[in-house]
Order: C-alpha cells, then sequence, then structure tokens
C-alpha cells in the first residue's frame, strides 16, 4: 500500500503555506513514473519569507538564541525519537519518491536516527579556549553560530541528507533555510514536521521546495544568508561557490561526488572482494557519491575476478523498491536513466567489452540492468566521469606503484579502498591515496564519528566527527585589559 503524503506545502515560520506565487509541481514515484503528489513551488518570493523568518528566529533576543545549549541537544534527542516512531513510515515514503529499496532506506534511519544522537551530544560541549596573550590581558575564545544557513540536498539520500545538515546547523545554534532537490521533497517536509513536533521554535527551520534556478539560486545569492551547505555535482558546487561570494562572503561546505578507485591486489579474499566491490557500486543503482565506479584488479587475478563481478550482477534481483526482497530499484529519473543508458553506449564505441546488463528493463518506471564492463582503460569516458548507476567499470593493473598514480588521476577524492592481506600495501595506498576517506579490506563503512569529505574537486570542509559543528560557528576571541595595579 502507498504510504500517505501528509505534506506537500512550503514550511515557513512553523506554518505550512503555499507558495506566493500560488504555483505547484508533480513529484514521481521512479517505479512507474506516475505523479503521486503536487508540492508547492517555492521561488524568490518563498525564500525571501523563509529567510527573513530564520534571521527572525537567529536574533539575539530569540526564543532559541535564549535556550540552553543543552536544551537545544533535548530538542534533537526528542527529533531522534520521533524519526524512530516513524521509522517504517519515512523509510516507506523514501523509497515511493526516491526508488530507494526499502531494506537500504530502512539502513539510513538507523544511520540518520544515531547521527542525529550523536550530534544531540554535542550541543553543549561547544567549548572556546583560554589565550596567554602578552601583557597583563585576560583573552579567550568563544565559539558562536555562524547565522541563517542554506541547506541545498541532493535527491540520491534525501533523509540522511536533511538530518546531516540540519542538525548539525541547529546542534551549533543556527537557523536554516531548507531546498530539498525538486525529484524528492516529501521526506524532507514530513522531518520539518517531526522537528516542530520535537519543538524547535519558529523560523528555526523552513523547508521550500522548488527548483535548482529559483530557490536554489535566491538562497546562494541572499545577503542575509551566512553559510551554504551543499550536497550535488561538481557543475552546480563550482557555481555555488561563485554565487556565496556575490553579495556577501558566505561560508561554504561543499560534498560533491567522485569517481572512487578501489584496488584489488591478487593476495586478497578474493570471494568477500567480489561481493563488496560489487555491492559498492551497485548498491543504491550506483547513486551513491562514494560508489566505487573504478575498479582496479591486479592482473594475476584479473579473469576470475571479472567472473565473480558478472555472476554477481546477474544474481541481482532488480524490482519494485517497496518489495523487501529487492536489491535494485529504478533510477530516480528519466533523465537520469537516459543518461546512463548514454555512458553505457559509449563505453561499448570506446571499446570497453560488455559482459553483462547495458539495457533498460522494461518500459514503465527508470530500471537500468546491473551492468559490467571488464577491459576498461584509463582513458575511456565511463573510467573517467560520475555515471552515477548501475555500472561496473573492471580496469586492469600490475603493481601497486602504477595503480596509485592511476587512481589518483582523477580531478576527485571522495573516496578510495584496496583489498590486500600486505600491510605494507595497505600503508602504503592510505598514505598516498587522494581522497577523504580510505578503506582497507572494506569499503562503504561510515559513521557520524569519522569525519566525512573530500579532497580536489570532491568538495570543501568536512561533515561529521567529533569536530562537526565547527563548519557552523564563527570563533571570537576576546582581550580584557586588567587593571595596571592590583
Ligand atoms: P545537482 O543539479 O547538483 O542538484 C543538487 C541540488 O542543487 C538540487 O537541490 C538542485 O535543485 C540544486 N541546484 C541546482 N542548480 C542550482 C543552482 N544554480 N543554485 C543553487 N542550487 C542549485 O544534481 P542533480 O542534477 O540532481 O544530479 C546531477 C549529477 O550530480 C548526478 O548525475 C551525479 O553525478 C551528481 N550528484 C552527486 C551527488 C553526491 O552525493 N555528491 C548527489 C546527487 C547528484 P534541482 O533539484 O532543482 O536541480
Ligand atoms: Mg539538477
Amino acid at each position: 500500500m502507498a504510504p500517505q503524503i501528509k505534506y506537500t506545502k512550503l514550511f515557513i515560520d512553523n506554518q505550512w503555506v503555499d507558495a506566493v506565487s500560488g504555483k505547484t509541481f508533480e513529484t514521481y514515484n521512479p517505479h512507474d513514473g506516475s505523479v503521486i503528489a503536487r508540492v508547492a513551488e517555492g521561488d524568490e518570493a518563498d525564500i525571501n519569507l523563509a529567510v527573513a523568518a530564520a534571521k527572525r528566529a537567529f536574533h539575539r533576543n530569540s526564543e532559541w538564541r535564549l535556550l540552553d545549549a543543552s536544551q537545544r541537544g533535548y530538542i534533537l534527542y526528542k527529533f531522534a525519537d520521533l524519526v524512530e516512531r516513524d521509522f517504517d513510515y519515512l523509510a516507506e515514503l523514501e523509497s515511493y519518491n526516491n526508488g530507494m529499496v526499502v531494506s537500504l532506506s530502512k539502513g539510513f534511519n538507523r544511520y540518520g536516527i544515531d547521527y542525529i544522537r550523536y550530534l544531540a551530544s554535542l550541543a553543549d560541549k561547544v567549548q572556546g579556549d583560554t589565550i596567554p596573550l602578552n601583557g597583563d590581558v585576560f583573552s579567550y575564545t568563544l565559539k558562536q553560530p555562524v547565522g541563517v544557513c542554506g541547506l541545498i540536498l541532493p535527491w540520491n539520500g534525501p533523509i540522511m541528507m536533511f538530518i546531516h545538515k540540519v542538525v548539525t546547523a541547529l546542534a551549533a545554534g543556527c537557523t536554516v533555510v531548507v531546498k530539498p532537490a525538486e525529484q524528492t521533497p516529501l521526506t524532507a517536509l514530513a522531518l520539518a514536521a517531526l522537528l516542530q513536533e520535537a519543538g524547535a521554535p519558529a523560523g528555526v527551520v523552513n523547508v521550500v521546495n522548488g527548483f535548482g534556478v529559483g530557490a536554489g539560486t535566491t538562497l546562494t545569492h541572499h545577503p542575509d544568508v551566512a553559510k551554504i551547505s551543499f550536497t550535488g555535482s561538481l557543475e552546480v558546487g563550482k557555481l555555488i561557490q561563485q554565487a556565496a561570494g556575490a553579495n556577501n562572503l558566505k561560508r561554504v561546505t561543499l560534498e560533491l561526488g567522485g569517481k572512487s578507485p578501489l584496488v584489488i591486489m591478487d593476495d586478497a579474499d578474493l570471494n568477500t572482494a567480489i561481493a563488496v566491490a560489487a555491492n559498492s557500486i551497485f548498491a543504491h543503482q550506483g547513486q551513491i557519491c562514494v560508489a566505487a565506479s573504478r575498479l582496479f584488479v591486479q592482473s594475476g587475478i584479473y579473469d576470475k575476478f571479472v567472473q565473480g563481478c558478472v555472476a554477481f550482477a546477474k544474481n541481482r534481483v532488480v524490482g519494485d523498491p517497496s518489495d523487501p526482497s529487492t536489491e535494485q530499484g529504478p533510477q530516480i529519473d528519466e533523465e537520469m536513466m537516459k543518461k546512463i543508458l548514454g555512458y553505457i553506449e559509449k563505453g561499448k564505441k570506446e571499446g570497453a567489452k560488455l559482459m553483462t546488463g547495458g539495457k533498460r528493463i522494461g518500459n514503465s518506471g527508470f530500471y537500468i540492468e546491473p551492468t559490467v564492463f571488464a577491459n576498461v582503460t584509463d582513458d575511456m569516458t565511463i573510467a573517467k566521469e560520475e555515471i552515477f548507476g548501475p555500472v561496473q567499470s573492471i580496469i586492469k593493473f600490475d603493481k601497486l606503484e602504477e595503480v596509485i598514480d592511476r587512481a589518483n588521476a582523477t580531478n576527485y577524492g571522495l573516496a578510495a579502498g584496496i583489498f590486500t592481506n600486505n600491510l605494507n600495501n595497505a600503508l602504503q595506498y592510505t598514505k598516498h591515496i587522494e581522497a577523504g576517506n580510505v578503506w582497507v579490506n572494506t569499503y562503504l563503512l561510515s559513521g557520524p564519528q569519522g569525519p566525512f569529505g573530500g579532497f580536489k574537486d570532491s568538495g570543501l570542509g568536512r561533515e561529521n566527527g567529533i569536530n562537526a559543528l565547527d563548519a557552523y560557528l564563527e570563533v571570537k576571541t576576546v582581550a580584557i585589559s586588567l587593571p595596571k595595579k592590583f
């Protein structure tokens, strides 16, 4: 049964409101392409109202600013309890609007709840230093929330991304205006309702559905927005960085995807490595920013490894994401499906060997066969560009020294992995690989406690970890002159 859709308006100042223009847009179920709701379409006028509400809520005398830091934490703990209460509903709604298989959306919800509680516990642990300035001076630092934050979300993990950005900003004491991705507005609205229920005062959390050009650009150019946090494409990330310097100097955190290398040495435990390598590209239909989209396999085991990957892909259960036994659901929309099929055609044309898959499944919804290419070389388009689909590219290498340089020969640097039982190989790789997250004999393993972000064009700044709040704080140094004589 389809999950009930409770919220389709904009959420501004703790009120559900229509867009000023009165416009709405359709949102879909990627399983069959059907329209499941019409949601309010916010643009410049609505962002202006939302930023004004967030600015009022950030005023020094506001209810939010006068709360004890521990009370901010309690609101977030309550929010975690409410997400837990609505666990199944939220997982089903995410699957319905995104095509994520429901087992994965439950896994992400579990992670999200852990994340909220971890961040809630940090809310009252923001501490400054005492500073030994020269002279008869008492000096200390205050760490204070940066202000109104614009949080621009991608469609690939809507609940997790909302939680990452909103909860971190709130734990730091900021107020937020969220722009969900146009494809996936529904779970952001449901989470905003839970934050209100948890006790977030009016204006602290605002959600404006709408499009990148319009709602998104107004937010990134708004002089009253102090910080932008964005996850999405490199192309838009660059635009956001430019916009953030246009009218005021916004702080910016960017997470921009990758072309992450996973290296398999011939001494690895092959059965584990095959399963992990395959899951690391096929999970969530390949729509994961850290997807292991360049699989480097050492020459001695190459053919055997390719066979294992082909078997994994052929056995994968593709179908309705709401069915708990489904392993792979549809791509997010027709545009992404066509883009991925275009990459597959390019792979064939440029000489990669298609081992299995390669085609659309049926003509309802946006399904693509799990696809494996062998004999991929570094210069091919499928080895260079982020595909964001279920397409495994397997590349051969001979020596570790050689593959480290080849793995680093990309503008991206989000994640990397290696399978080996040789400690020296593992240490050399983790030292020299240019990536923000590196895994040894595993992949995709992360938690709220570990800093997350990219080298090079994969981003700017870090999310998660014990210092996660720093991205939403300003440091103020205070110096107080002491009386000359005492
Ligand atoms: P995108 O265009 O970068 O969108 C991400 C978010 O930014 C959306 O909310 C989007 O709104 C908004 N946006 C777009 N243009 C904007 C602008 N000029 N100013 C402010 N906000 C703007 O990503 P996409 O189109 O959904 O996906 C394209 C590619 O991005 C994918 O193929 C994939 O390679 C990559 N991607 C990476 C991640 C990741 O985790 N790093 C996540 C998603 C996608 P709209 O929804 O209206 O466009
Ligand atoms: Mg877009």
